[in-house]
């Protein structure tokens, strides 16, 4: 079998059969046997990505900003990035409101009960729960940052060391040698890991098919049905006709070869340990420039979060209809820009979305400890939000690498 694509596909296939037979010979002996050495495989799969995730954020940022010039089209790349972020997580979370709005006396959220859930068990204790915290957590001491895998915190870092490199001494000039020649060591790194990214999809798929507990999709179907429509929509619809509009991307060629990114998104649940993936895809596969893509993506990676935006904004409103309070006009565009921020402030990881959401349910007076309904479901939602935020950083840097001349 040739190429990656190809195996990733095998891959997911073979996870689907397995995950279903599974799913239904539960008590056959062989499920407890085989379930742990998936668990294995998984975990190694994605610590392999997490591994590599940070010094792949930092170096490909610090390369990328050091080597822009001062013209226009560095210009129009940070600009048209942050731009094109901020507005594909607008018309996200805005459009799920609508539909949040239209359909809600269909919601039924009144009957449901909390039953004995642990409200506060997903929230690490060093975890941020209000806007100020994250803000504050965004500034941290570098080694700490790096060593945490504080994301934010390296982005944050990465732009003030590439800015800083940016200078025509002779010895930030070999620093810089010395940044670019690391990244492409990292690049080489992140090429051997996507050797064993068919058997980690594979294991992570079979797993989240055979255990993804689904009573509570049925409380909250209708729910659900909303957001995965919406989801469903942006990713299908709005992101791909901006392709088409603003790219010279086909369509065509644009899904056959995004689907391995697609699928490790799905698989992995995390934009950050997607990211060599997305970024080893574009560079090899789409011929994106790679001033492009090194500075786009670790930062639509850590920022550019449209199904994690729209799915707060979803889950703020259920809640409220929950609880019985009715959202004004001024609490639902102050909801438009929390559920962007706390998108914006969530890492890249798993569940991530879950955690902020307590920001967005307390700006807004809302009980955080509704959260705990999502817990269950949480994994399954999450496979879908980070897809969608995926694709976003993909067509993000088509759409600019159209326009940006090195
Ligand atoms: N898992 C998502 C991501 O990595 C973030 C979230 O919504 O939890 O993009």
């Amino acid at each position: 079998m040739k190429t990656l694509n190809q195996r990733i596909g095998v891959a997911v296939i073979l996870a689907i059969l397995l995950g279903l037979i599974f799913r239904h010979y539960q008590s056959f002996q062989l499920v407890e046997f085989v379930i742990p050495i998936l668990e294995l495989i998984g975990e190694v799969f994605i610590l392999l990505l997490k591994m590599i995730m940070v010094p792949l954020i930092f170096f490909s940022l610090t390369s990328s900003i050091s080597s822009l010039k001062k013209n226009k089209s560095s210009q129009l790349l940070w600009k048209g990035s942050i731009f094109y972020y901020l507005t594909t997580m607008v018309v996200a979370v805005i459009l799920m409101m609508v539909v949040m709005n239209l359909f809600q006396d269909n919601l039924g959220g009144g009957q449901l009960v909390l039953e004995g859930n642990e409200p506060q068990s997903i929230f690490n204790s060093e975890e941020p729960h209000s806007l100020k915290d994250s803000i504050k957590s965004l500034i941290k001491n570098p080694f700490e940052a790096l060593s945490q895998g504080n994301i934010m915190a390296v982005v944050i870092f990465a732009i003030f060391f590439g800015i800083a490199l940016r200078s025509d001494n002779e010895h930030v000039k070999k620093v810089k040698i010395w940044v670019d020649g690391v990244f492409e060591v990292v690049m080489n790194i992140v090429n051997s890991i996507m050797k064993i990214a068919p058997v980690g999809v594979f294991a992570l798929l079979s797993l989240l098919i055979i255990q993804q507990e689904l009573s509570m999709f049925y409380q909250i179907g209708y729910f659900i049905t909303l957001v995965f429509g919406v989801i469903t929509f942006h990713g299908v619809v709005f992101l791909p006709l901006l392709l088409k509009v603003f790219s010279n991307e086909s369509i065509k060629s644009f899904w056959q070869g995004i689907k391995n990114v697609l699928i490790t998104a799905f698989a992995t649940s995390s934009s950050a340990a997607t990211l060599p993936v997305t970024m080893s895809t574009l560079e090899n596969d789409f011929k994106v420039n790679k001033n492009v893509t090194r500075f786009m993506l670790p930062l639509g990676a850590t920022i550019n979060m449209d199904g994690t935006a729209l799915y707060e904004a979803a889950v703020a409103l259920f809640v409220a209809s929950m609880v019985g309070v009715n959202l004004g006009l001024y609490d639902q565009i102050l909801l438009v820009f929390l559920a962007m921020a706390a998108s914006i402030g969530a890492p890249a990881i798993p569940s991530a979305g879950m955690v902020t959401l307590a920001i967005v349910l307390s700006a807004l007076n809302l009980p955080v400890e509704y959260v705990a309904i999502f817990i269950p479901i949480d994994r399954l939602i999450d496979t879908f939000r980070t897809t969608v935020n995926v694709e976003g950083d993909v067509i993000g840097a088509l759409i600019i690498d159209k326009y940006f001349k090195s």
